[in-house]
């Protein structure tokens, strides 16, 4: 019953509803195991059971809530089930769902300090714990964006404004016989955010250099001198590298010290994209992860990938923060006021004016958790990873495919019956599609040296060892029924 003049829930009705979802949360939570990871729906299926139009009427939560239930939720990709094993795992948990609701009520734009100091000095404060716990320079200064496409994007274009005699702010880089061509450096694992984030920034894909890897998936640091001597001789204009400590199909460690020293050298901008790995900086076993971080300008880190953080929250760290804030403030007569000097308005900090109170999700996160209890479950992941690992190491019909740094693993079966690689690509790849299309896990794939691999990742905060036995049975069980 809609009867207050805002047309907004009346509060005995936002109550009920509001009792009522925690509860269908908490049961969610109870029976995600029950759920197909991955959902069976059909192209076309979901849009086919919504109206063409919007109701014009408002319409009971009641029916909302059913239509949550019998078209939404069939259509749903289960990313916090604990054999969710694809993709770096966003899972959310019950502090960061809690934080989201508070997010959504206050529904700060925290552009200026002034339009919520909170929002301005949590996030200053929050991400000052991260940078101890996690063992970072004393100069690093850190923002949260929404992805780490974004941070990273951010990065590089901080990267473009150091070139401070181009004026690319002031004068852009079309029509321009003046600029040379820039050239950002990155290994053939890095992700494919580098790739667009040089799209947006006029970069272009010719303008990225791709340096080749050894034998483990690590950039080669010799290679990259060598690119990087050749364009000088040949007239353009390095200006940025980006390491990356976790590549994204085998989680392999970019040398950052070796890279750095490059990039000091040539003073170029070292951008590290630890987006997936970072976190595990947390345990001082890892910190080697990022030895020679004092040689980067900026990194990201993003605890929506690992840190139980639910989507999206991602840091840039830089040590630059002002060549980042030269690169984009930009700010309207509406929007001056006379604090500047004393706050931080992170607004002037990248290309959105608007920005959520994310870093409530953080703090909500650490002080429930404590920073034992996140540095446990990580620690925890990379057992049950190990076990992974050690299984298919011992194990006839399969084989491990890259070293295994973090919690991620690439392997492949190889039944002694089949030696063609044609044939071995084939299988692999039938052998991830029926788990998949079991219901029962989800799985990735990549390619490496031309040879179809399966990746598990194990990052989801709900993930034990129990469901990494059942993985076990899920892939013997397959291939068996394969071969
Ligand atoms: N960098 C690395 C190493 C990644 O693995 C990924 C995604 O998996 C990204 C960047 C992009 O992350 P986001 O989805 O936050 O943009």
């Amino acid at each position: 019953m809609k009867n207050n003049f805002t047309g907004d829930m009346p509060v005995e009705e936002f109550k009920k509803y509001g009792y009522q979802l925690i509860d269908w949360i908490a049961e969610y939570f109870d029976e995600i195991e029950n759920f197909d990871v991955l959902s069976k729906v059909k192209p076309g299926e979901i849009k086919n059971k919504l109206p063409d139009s919007a109701p014009l009427e408002g319409e009971s939560f009641e029916n909302i809530i059913k239509d949550l239930n019998d078209i939404i939720l069939p259509g749903v990709t289960h990313w916090n089930h604990p054999k969710f094993m694809a993709y770096f795992n966003s899972t959310s948990s019950s502090p960061g769902i809690l934080a989201e609701l508070i997010i959504a009520t206050f529904n700060i734009n925290g552009m200026l300090w002034r339009t919520s100091p909170s929002s301005a000095e949590l996030e200053e404060t929050v991400l000052n714990w991260l940078k101890k716990s996690f063992n970072l320079p004393e100069n690093f200064w850190g923002i949260i964006y929404d992805t780490a496409s974004v941070s990273s994007l951010h990065a590089i274009a901080a990267a473009r404004e150091q070139l401070k005699d181009l004026s690319i702010r002031q004068k852009g880089m079309s029509g321009r016989n003046d600029l040379p061509r820039l050239i950002l450096y990155c290994s053939e694992q890095a992700h494919s955010s580098i790739d667009k984030a040089a799209i947006t920034l006029g970069i272009g894909l010719e303008g990225i250099k791709k340096i080749p890897v050894d034998e483990n998936f690590r950039m080669i640091p010799e290679q990259l001198q060598n690119a990087i001597d050749e364009d000088i001789k040949n007239g353009r204009l390095p200006f940025c590298v980006v390491a990356t400590v976790g590549t994204t199909a085998t989680t392999s460690i970019d040398p950052v010290k070796e890279i750095g020293m490059i990039c000091r050298n040539n003073n170029i901008w070292l951008h590290v994209d630890a987006a997936y790995a970072g976190v595990t900086a947390i345990i001082p076993e890892k910190q080697f992860i990022f030895d020679g971080l004092n040689l980067a300008d900026s990194l990201v880190i993003n605890p929506h990938k690992w840190l139980f953080t639910p989507s999206d929250l991602s840091i840039l760290y830089t040590s630059k923060p002002n060549v980042l804030k030269q690169a984009f403030s930009l700010v309207p007569e509406y929007l001056k006021t006379n604090d500047e000097n004393s706050v931080i308005n992170y607004m002037d900090y990248g290309i959105q004016l608007g920005r959520r109170f994310r870093a409530l999700k953080l703090w909500f996160i650490i002080r429930y958790f404590g920073i034992e209890g996140l540095k446990n479950r990580i620690k925890e992941h990379i057992e049950i990873a190990k076990n992974f690992e050690l299984w298919i190491k011992t194990h006839s019909s399969f084989e491990l495919m890259a070293p295994v740094p973090f919690s991620t693993v690439c392997f492949r079966a190889v039944p002694q019956n089949i030696k063609n690689e044609t044939e071995l690509n084939k299988l692999n790849e039938k052998l991830m599609n029926k788990l998949n299309d079991s219901g029962k896990i989800f799985l990735s794939h990549t390619k490496l040296n031309g040879k179809f691999t399966i990746r598990l990742v194990v990052s989801g905060l709900r993930t034990g060892l129990k469901h990494m036995e059942e993985a076990k049975e899920l892939l013997e069980k397959a291939l068996k029924e394969l071969i």
